[in-house]
């Protein structure tokens, strides 16, 4: 039904994005896979939602079976609770959310919601309550109404300018020239990171998951952007309770979090509050007084 009421150019644009990157390709293949019968198993129920509580059980996983990610990872994060995952670059931060939507299986291990291992649920009902704010949100070509209800395709007009509104983009879009109407995406309005990452809160409000994954973007938003977008993402995201995942890279997004859990090479090496990771002088600590370091840094240069 969704793809008869697309306007076909627009799915031919769609193609034509997922060229660009691995992330676009992941959005396609939600596209594709939401829209054919899901590899459930024989049975399969829909994933009965209790508050969103995830757990991570001993799970191995390869992208290539000569460099394992993660050998044994355990973890969990409790229903409705704000948590963290921070640590060094390519220690698997990402492959965390490509495993829980079922981008990938795990080789063994199991990871459950609200204790029911994912692998055995329909996998719509599991893409249905988990909703991503990507790293780099990929935009298709086309209009801006269009970008954000693509969040929830039946969603009226006024809902997409309501979630826009509630991620505050919305006086920004307002402003455009042609409004909703403008064209973004490959060949179309160029928007900062920070506007493309409002646009995904925007998208992910219209889904109004339990379950919401956020990707830190690597690229530095400047300090006064970054802290207007937690701010928008505490106000309208986390305006319910909700399980929420935070994957930082810099750390002072991180400090109220319920729990922060620590990767290193795979593994969880700490856990537990910013100030009992502080406490402890681990790896955490000694990542803070880097970052802290850096950022000095850059102030005196700035200077
Ligand atoms: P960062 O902090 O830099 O975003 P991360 O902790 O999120 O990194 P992941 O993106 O989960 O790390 O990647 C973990 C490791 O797996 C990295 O070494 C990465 O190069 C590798 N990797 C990621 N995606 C793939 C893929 N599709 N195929 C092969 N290797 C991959």
């Amino acid at each position: 039904i969704f793809q008869l009421s697309l306007p076909l150019n627009f799915l031919g644009t769609i193609y034509r994005e997922m060229r660009q990157n691995l992330l676009d390709m992941e959005v396609l293949y939600k596209l594709v896979e939401e829209n054919t019968p899901a590899k459930d198993v024989a049975g399969a129920q829909p994933l009965a939602l209790k508050g969103g509580n995830i757990r991570f059980e001993n799970v191995a996983f390869a992208y290539h079976p000569d460099r394992p990610i993660f050998r044994n990872l355990s973890f969990t994060v409790p229903a409705g609770k704000k948590v963290a995952i921070v640590g060094p670059s390519g220690c698997g931060k990402s492959t965390v959310f490509r495993l829980l939507y079922r981008f990938y299986d795990s080789s063994s291990g199991r990871i459950f919601i609200d204790d029911q291992d994912i692998t055995q649920v329909q996998q719509e009902s599991l893409r249905r309550a988990i909703g991503v704010v990507p790293q780099d949100t990929p935009l298709f070509h086309a209009d801006i109404m269009h970008n954000i209800r693509y969040g929830r395709l039946d969603a009226t007009d006024q809902e997409v300018v309501e979630a826009a509104r509630k991620a505050n983009v919305h006086d920004t879009i307002a402003k455009l020239p042609e409004g909703y109407k403008t064209q973004v995406g490959e060949r179309g309005l160029m928007i900062s990171g920070g506007e493309k990452q409002r646009l995904a809160v925007a998208r992910v409000m219209l889904k109004d998951p339990e379950i919401l994954f956020f990707d830190e973007a690597t690229s530095a938003l400047d300090a006064h952007t970054e802290s207007e977008l937690m701010k928008n993402i505490n106000n309208s995201l986390l305006d319910k309770a909700r399980t929420s995942i935070f994957i930082a890279h810099r750390l002072r997004t991180v400090i109220e979090s319920d729990l922060i859990i620590v990767l290193k090479e795979g593994e969880v090496v700490e856990q537990g509050t910013h100030e009992e990771l502080m406490r402890e002088r681990g790896l955490y600590c000694s990542m803070w007084q880097q970052q802290a370091s850096l950022e000095g840094l850059e102030e005196d240069e700035a200077e």
